[in-house]
């Protein structure tokens, strides 16, 4: 089965009708980009860099070091979107030299953009180096904040990106459910959303990601997730935005027809879900995903959820 989705699985993300959604990868770094090569990623839509940042616990890496790492990256996706993520230190990944080593709740602590705007030349080396890889390659760069909870927030995020001199659209990461249910105001200061439906969830059902008894919780199938996914996806639309979803979410088949129905419009995972999330998207029309999206938002529970859309897609 699995080298039939690998052969029936090529090209570029689509609806069985054509309507695209770009199926990009979640990489951590220069290493992850030979599987991202090979399972067809149409560009990178979540690059973690916390990984330049665990060799040494003590400082940030230097610019030239940061640059060489950026520009691998863009080098292995010449004319693709590359969606890089300032560093997101804190909670489930504290760093020493930035992470207060007291708060009595990390998660709902300084971490994420908090910390940078905290520490201001940590994110200005970080934009610089952005802006020195990216010169004169002709990708399609794209940065964004993680753990943006309001408008200023993004604002404070888009001005720092200007002040670096970045020629790149600046975006807002949704993971908290105040950005969700304002990212109209968000899309006011930024250009794109991307939705971190991991930390969504956390936030959205106060169960912690690293507690393996709420996985319950943290299934993304909860319909409570869905609507805040559906919330944002409208309004990246009515802004004439790209919205896209970075979290595991993106990883399950069923699901990515459901998150696409809701109106996402790419999907970034682990490069080894891509050919089995291109294959399945390519089995059903746009409007058939919309119907899987409205029964899973009508459901009450995450599993009745994905009952409800596998018989929409099963039954048609
Ligand atoms: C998320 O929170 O869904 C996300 C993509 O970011 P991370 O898992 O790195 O927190
Ligand atoms: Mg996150």
């Amino acid at each position: 089965e699995r080298k039939a989705a690998l052969a029936a699985s090529s090209g570029p993300g689509r609806t069985s009708d054509g309507f695209r959604i770009p199926l990009l990868a979640n990489i951590g770094g220069p290493a992850d980009l030979p599987a991202a090569l090979e399972h067809g990623a149409e560009g990178v839509g979540l690059f973690r860099t916390e990984f330049l940042f665990l060799d040494d616990s003590a400082k940030a890496p230097s610019e030239d070091k940061q640059v060489e790492a950026y520009r691998k990256v863009l080098e292995a996706f010449p004319e693709s979107r590359v969606v890089v993520r300032v560093l997101d230190a804190g909670a489930d990944k504290p760093l020493d030299f930035l992470t207060p080593a007291d708060e009595p709740n990390p998660a709902l602590g300084v971490r994420g953009l908090r910390t940078l705007l905290d520490h201001p030349e940590v994110l200005r080396t970080q934009l610089r180096a952005l802006a020195r890889a990216a010169e004169g390659l002709p990708v399609h760069l794209e940065v964004m904040a993680p753990m943006v909870a309001d408008r200023v927030d993004a604002r404070a995020f888009a001005a720092a990106c200007r002040e670096a001199g970045l020629r790149a659209k600046y975006g807002a990461m949704v993971e908290i459910p105040s950005a969700a249910l304002r990212a109209r105001s968000i899309l006011q200061e930024v250009e794109f959303l991307s939705l971190g439906t991991n930390d969504l969830a956390q936030y959205t059902f106060a169960a912690d990601r690293q507690v393996g008894a709420l996985a319950r919780l943290q299934d993304p199938w909860q319909p409570a997730l869905l609507d805040l996914v559906a919330s944002a996806a409208e309004a990246a639309k009515a802004a004439g935005s790209s919205c896209g979803v970075c979290g595991e979410a993106a990883s399950d088949p069923l699901l990515a027809c459901v998150l696409a129905g809701l109106g996402v419009t790419s999907l970034s995972m682990g490069s080894a879900s891509i050919p089995y999330v291109r294959a399945t998207l390519a089995k059903y029309t746009l409007a058939q995903c919309r119907r899987a999206a409205e029964a899973a938002r009508a459901a009450d529970t995450a599993d009745e959820a994905r009952a409800a859309a596998q018989q929409v897609l099963s039954g048609e």
